[in-house]
C-alpha cells in the first residue's frame, strides 16, 4: 500500500489554490482575508449570495427540530415545497431529489413511464441538443451525448438522440414511433450559454402537441429566478409536461426535484422511483426560505435591473476589448461572453483581479453572479473585467505569439 503525500480527493477537478472561509452575499473571504467577488455563485447555486438570514434562520431552525426521517413518512416540509412549486408553475406533482443530475434522470424516466403507462411502451427515446448538459450520471450523460464524458465508461444507456441544431424542421424529422419526448435547456449553461430563445421553445411545444409526445426543460441552471423570471420557460409563455430543477432552489443545500403535469405524475405510482435523502426537511426548509424570498415582490424585477445595468457596461466593454471579447450570450444573470483568446486564460485573467467566474463551452466565460447582488457589486466587476482586459491586452502585445489557441472543446468543468 503506498500513501502520498498529495490530496486525497479524487483528482476529478483542476481545482484553484484559493480556499475560501467565509461568504458576505456576492463575496467570499479566503483564509488568509482576501476579498473575491463571487460571478461564479458555486455555478448557479448560492442565488441569495452567501449568508443570507432568511436561509441561515431556516436552516437554523429546522436543525433543532429534525433532519431526517425517509420517505416512509409524509414530510411536512416537503409537502409545503411541493405546494409552493405547484401554486407557481405548471405542475401538479414533484418528486424531490438532491442534484441536478438526478433530477434529470428522474424527468427521463417520468416522460418513458408515462408512454408505457398510456399504452406506448416503445416510446422510449428522447431527443435533445448539441451543446446539452445534463449531469454526470450515465443516463444523464447519454442525454447529452457528449463523447468526451462518456469515453472509457463502457456502453452508454440507449434511446437517445441529439439535433444538432436549434431547428424545427430537423427536430421533427427525428420523430418517430418510439419518441418519448424532447429535452431541452432554455438557456444552455456548460454548453455555451445559449439561450435556444422564446420562438424555438413555442415551436418545440407545438411540435409535441402534434406528435403526442412530452416536452421536459431542464431548468437546473436556468431555473430560481436566474433569467429574471421564476423559471427561464416563462419568457416564451409555455409550459412543459416535466421540468428537472436543483443548483438555485438549495441555495447552497443540496436539493434537487422533477415537477410534473397531473397526468405525467400519475405515472409514477408507489415503487417506480425513489430517494433515501430526497426532500429531507432540511433541504425542503431551506429550498421553501429560497422560493420565498426569490417570490417576493421586487425580486424579480431587482434581477432584471442589475442584469440590464450589467449588460449595458459589457456591451460598453466589448466595444473597447474587440480583442478579448466577441459576443455577450444568454439570458438575465446566465450570461456569458464568448472570447478571443482562450477562456480559461481570461478566468485566470480575472480571478486575478479578485473576480470569480466560471468557463463555458464554445470558449465562453461565464458569469453568474447571485440574484441578490448589488449595482456596486456590479461596477465592481467591470472594473475587475476592464482591469483584466489591460493585463491580457499588453500581454498579447509583449508576446503575440504566446497567446494560446482557443480550444473549442475545452471542457467546461476542469
Ligand atoms: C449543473 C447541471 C446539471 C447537473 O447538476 P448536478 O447537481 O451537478 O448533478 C444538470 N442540468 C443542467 C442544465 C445543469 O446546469
Amino acid at each position: 500500500m503506498s500513501k502520498t503525500d498529495a490530496s486525497h480527493v479524487m483528482p476529478t477537478y483542476n481545482r484553484s489554490e484559493l480556499r475560501f472561509q467565509r461568504g458576505e452575499g456576492a463575496w467570499l473571504i479566503t483564509d488568509s482575508d482576501e476579498r473575491y467577488l463571487d460571478f461564479g455563485s458555486g455555478i448557479a447555486v448560492n442565488a441569495l449570495g452567501h449568508s443570507h438570514p432568511k436561509l441561515i434562520a431556516a436552516l437554523k431552525a429546522q436543525s433543532e427540530k429534525l433532519w431526517h426521517v425517509s420517505n416512509l413518512y409524509t414530510i411536512p416540509e416537503q409537502e409545503h415545497l411541493a405546494d409552493a412549486l405547484c401554486a407557481k408553475t405548471f405542475a401538479d406533482n414533484v418528486f424531490f431529489c438532491n442534484s441536478g443530475a438526478e433530477a434529470a434522470e428522474g424527468m427521463i424516466k417520468a416522460m418513458r413511464r408515462y408512454h408505457a403507462d398510456n399504452g406506448a411502451p416503445e416510446r422510449v427515446t428522447l431527443i435533445s441538443f448539441a451543446g446539452a448538459f445534463h449531469g454526470r450520471t450515465l443516463a444523464a450523460l447519454a442525454a447529452a451525448g457528449n463523447q468526451a464524458y462518456l469515453q472509457g465508461f463502457g456502453p452508454a444507456p440507449q434511446g437517445f438522440v441529439q439535433c444538432a441544431d436549434f431547428d424545427i424542421a430537423k427536430v421533427e424529422a427525428l420523430i418517430d414511433e418510439t419518441t418519448a419526448g424532447i429535452l431541452i435547456e432554455p438557456v444552455q449553461g456548460e454548453g455555451g450559454v445559449r439561450d435556444v430563445g422564446p420562438e424555438f421553445l413555442r415551436g418545440l411545444r407545438a411540435l409535441c402537441d402534434k406528435h403526442g409526445i412530452l416536452l421536459g426543460f431542464d431548468e437546473v441552471q436556468s431555473g430560481i429566478g436566474r433569467t429574471g423570471k421564476l423559471f427561464a420557460h416563462e419568457w416564451a409563455e409555455i409550459t412543459p409536461d416535466v421540468m428537472a430543477i436543483a443548483k438555485g432552489i438549495g441555495g447552497g443545500f443540496p436539493l434537487g426535484a422533477f415537477l410534473t403535469t397531473q397526468a405525467v405524475g400519475a405515472a409514477m405510482q408507489p415503487g417506480t422511483h425513489g430517494s433515501t435523502f430526497g426532500g429531507n426537511p432540511l433541504g425542503c426548509a431551506v429550498g421553501m426560505a429560497v422560493l420565498e424570498t426569490v417570490c417576493e415582490d421586487g425580486f424579480l424585477e431587482h434581477v432584471r435591473d442589475i442584469d440590464g445595468f450589467f449588460r449595458q457596461q459589457l456591451a460598453g466593454l466589448l466595444d473597447i476589448y474587440p480583442d478579448i471579447f466577441t459576443e455577450i450570450r444568454g439570458r438575465g444573470l446566465l450570461l456569458g461572453l464568448k472570447c478571443k483568446p482562450a477562456n480559461t486564460d481570461i478566468v485566470a485573467a480575472l480571478r486575478a483581479q479578485k473576480l470569480l467566474t466560471v468557463g463555458a463551452g464554445d470558449n465562453v466565460v461565464r458569469f453568474l453572479p447571485p440574484l441578490t447582488a448589488t449595482h456596486d457589486d456590479m461596477r465592481a466587476a467591470v472594473e475587475a473585467i476592464s482591469a483584466a482586459c489591460e493585463t491580457l491586452r499588453a500581454e498579447l502585445k509583449a508576446n503575440p505569439e504566446a497567446n494560446p489557441k482557443a480550444d473549442p472543446k475545452a471542457d467546461p468543468n476542469a
